[in-house]
């Protein structure tokens, strides 16, 4: 049974059109519609079958596998002689809340190959007369001269077809078949980091071949990790510094209230205990705050000018800090 055929469908349907087209065609078949009739029962199982075998295979499970389990794995697929075709690696970048959340995605992978539309399978595209190789006249080898003996090699131009590349089918790119691109989905593990490795197990029947993604984690602007630590800076005025603070910071589990307490300096850090990355035994780091001194942007007026420096006067800078200067 091809559940694609059954259900009516191109081969690299989505879940959505799989879904959609289940539902059409279960109201044709179904037994409370059809009581009396062995056809239509016959037809609801198979459309039954077929759609919870797809909706099974596409929902594909994935593992984290360390870098020498990748080697391992990539070697073995050779030692099978599948070679560089027999597998595919792609990088993928994920935002950070789909992968702290586990959140389920869905990427499209390369399923079984399938003859190119394109070009009939041929891996060539012409009308009228068959475009020929400039180089060999179209008989795929050319004819030296070793020593008196004329001997005959391949013509690399065209790969031996003796076709025009001009003619190359631009959709398989001469190979004649193309790969059905299939979206699969899946939840991101727990505890990723950039530069995970994902292996994606596939059922046999979508004819996936071995599917590795290494993962990047997206972060907002001036966010970086520090292990499981997460780093950000916060800009902050200096009234606020002076003075301090409550204020709203953004973290990975959305904005949270700080307290910034009186007199902070450029560059001070501000810790949020367990508010981090996670790693796979769901383990926390720290969230740390670094902050960021702004000056305003307009200057003062000469009213305020006069009392800063009354101020400068009232609160003099420290003698050791004074020192420090040129
Ligand atoms: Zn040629
Ligand atoms: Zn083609």
């Amino acid at each position: 049974m091809n559940p694609w055929k059954t259900l009516g469908i191109p081969e690299d349907a989505d879940l959505a059109s799989i879904k959609r087209a289940f539902r059409r065609l279960i109201r044709l078949c179904h037994p409370d519609l059809h009581p009396d009739s062995p056809v239509a029962l016959r037809r609801f199982l198979e459309v039954t079958k077929a759609y919870k075998s797809l909706t099974k295979a596409l929902n594909v499970q994935v593992r984290v596998i360390s870098g020498n389990e990748f080697e391992e794995e990539i070697s073995s697929l050779f030692f099978k002689e599948q070679g560089k075709d027999g597998y595919s690696f792609f990088y993928l970048e994920v935002p950070y809340q789909d992968a702290f959340w586990g959140r389920r995605i869905s990427v499209l992978i390369q399923g079984r190959e399938t003859s190119c539309k394109a070009c009939n399978g041929v891996g060539y595209v012409w009308d009228g007369e068959r475009p020929l190789c400039e180089e060999c006249g179209g008989k795929g080898y050319k004819t030296v001269h070793w020593g008196k003996d004329p001997i005959r090699i391949l013509c690399k131009t065209c790969g031996a077809t003796g076709f025009s590349n001009q003619a190359r089918c631009k959709v398989c790119d001469g190979k004649g078949f193309t790969r059905i691109q299939r979206e699969v989905y899946f939840s991101l593990p727990l505890g990723l980091r950039t530069g995970s490795i994902l292996q994606i197990v596939g059922d046999e029947s979508l004819g996936i071949s071995p599917t590795f993604v290494e993962i990047g984690i997206k972060l907002p602007e001036k966010w970086h990790f520090d292990g499981l630590d997460i780093i950000s800076e916060l800009e902050i005025d200096i009234w606020d510094a002076l003075l301090g603070a409550s204020l709203v910071v953004k973290t990975i589990e959305g904005d949270l209230p700080v307290e910034i307490p009186q007199g902070v300096s450029d560059g001070t850090e501000i810790l949020l205990k367990g508010r981090g990355w996670i790693d796979e035994k769901g383990q926390r780091g720290d969230h740390r705050i670094i902050l960021r001194l702004k000056m305003p942007k307009t200057p003062p007026s000469k009213e305020a000018l006069f009392r800063i420096r009354e101020l400068k006067r009232l609160w003099p800078v420290d003698e050791d800090s004074r020192s420090m200067g040129p």
